[in-house]
């Protein structure tokens, strides 16, 4: 457990870090109050106790940035602030703070606050994963998809980056299902969202849309590389041996893949997500119509 400890009254570093190093907390201590933010981005912590009243910007600055920014929201904060001082304890709450502690520091306090506020923000975590994955295949679930589609598509739009998305669809899955069992099909299913996952990027957001349906947004690729992505993933489906059953049987699989891609660019407009969805669903419809085990494309 990190703790990141931003107050450089000398009691805090002795007294504060002591009892934390003695429960064997990782104590990362920051000086300045300026250092303060880009500490937190390069330590990551798992708290951070925070001084309202240090030189420099203030605590609930400090504690505002921090809660307002996507990467550093999560981060539960500690204020360090009398109880006399209601206002600002007040603000501070309104603010995201989840706790104060206060002079004199006691030891079995502190550390049973602390062991309570991660306690809640691992559960927290737990239920977040929960929420956003699919519970078969373990890759996001189609809400989580549509949330982080939304906030792609606009700042793609806003930084005129092009943005592309592919529809992936299972090849006579039914029969895969009527030969070897609905328990085969679905180890199949995560199989094949395995092999999603390794061939694309990390940035490439890999969703189960339903059934044996999935789509896969690509941040920052153009049509060209759409269509590179989806053919290498064809390829490493078409080329892999799928087995169920403890790996006696080995099932031969393909899908088909309808891309599309957006250039913000050319159109200079906001697209709304479902029709960029329509435009690779079309396409995956003819893919299908061709004779599957293809890509196609979306005809601008
Ligand atoms: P096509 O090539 O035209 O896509 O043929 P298909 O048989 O794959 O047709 P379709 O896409 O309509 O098939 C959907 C099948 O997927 C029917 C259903 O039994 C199966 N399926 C959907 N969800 C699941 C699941 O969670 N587990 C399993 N095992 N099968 C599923
Ligand atoms: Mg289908
Ligand atoms: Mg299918």
């Amino acid at each position: 457990m990190k703790v990141l400890i931003a107050d450089n009254a000398e009691d805090t570093k002795s007294v504060l870090g002591g009892i934390l190093l003695g429960k064997d907390y990782e104590c990362v201590f920051v000086e300045n109050n300026a250092d303060i933010i880009e500490k937190v981005y390069t330590e990551v912590p798992d708290i951070v106790i925070l001084d309202t009243k240090p030189a420099g910007p203030s605590g609930l600055e400090i504690l505002k940035k921090l809660k307002s920014a996507p990467s550093t929201r999560d981060i539960p904060v500690v204020l360090i602030a009398s109880k006399k001082s209601q206002s600002k304890l007040a603000k501070g709450y309104e603010l995201g703070a989840y706790d104060y502690i206060s002079r004199p520091y006691f030891k079995e306090e502190l550390t049973a606050r602390l062991s309570n506020i991660t306690f809640a923000c691992e559960r927290v975590k737990e239920l977040e994963k929960l929420l956003d994955r699919d519970y078969l295949t373990g890759i996001y679930n189609r809400r989580f998809f549509m949330e982080r589609f939304h906030e792609e598509l606009s700042w793609s739009s806003r930084h005129s980056e092009p943005i592309s998305l592919m529809m992936l669809d299972i090849d006579h899955f039914k029969k895969i299902n009527d030969t070897y069992g609905h328990g085969c099909g679905d180890e199949i299913l995560k199989q094949i969202a395995n092999t999603m996952t390794a061939v694309l990027r990390i940035e490439d957001v890999v969703a189960r849309y339903g059934g044996e349906e999935f789509i896969i947004l690509l941040p920052n690729t153009d049509s060209e590389g759409v269509l590179t992505a989806a053919e290498k993933l064809r390829a490493a489906v078409h080329d892999k041996d799928f087995s169920c059953e403890n790996g006696s049987t080995r099932i031969q699989v393909t899908v088909s893949i309808g891309v599309t891609a957006y250039a913000p660019d050319n159109e200079c407009i906001y697209l709304p997500p479902d029709r960029v969805i329509g435009q690779a669903d079309t396409a995956l419809y003819t893919a299908k119509e061709q004779g599957r085990n293809r890509v196609v494309a979306h005809k601008q």
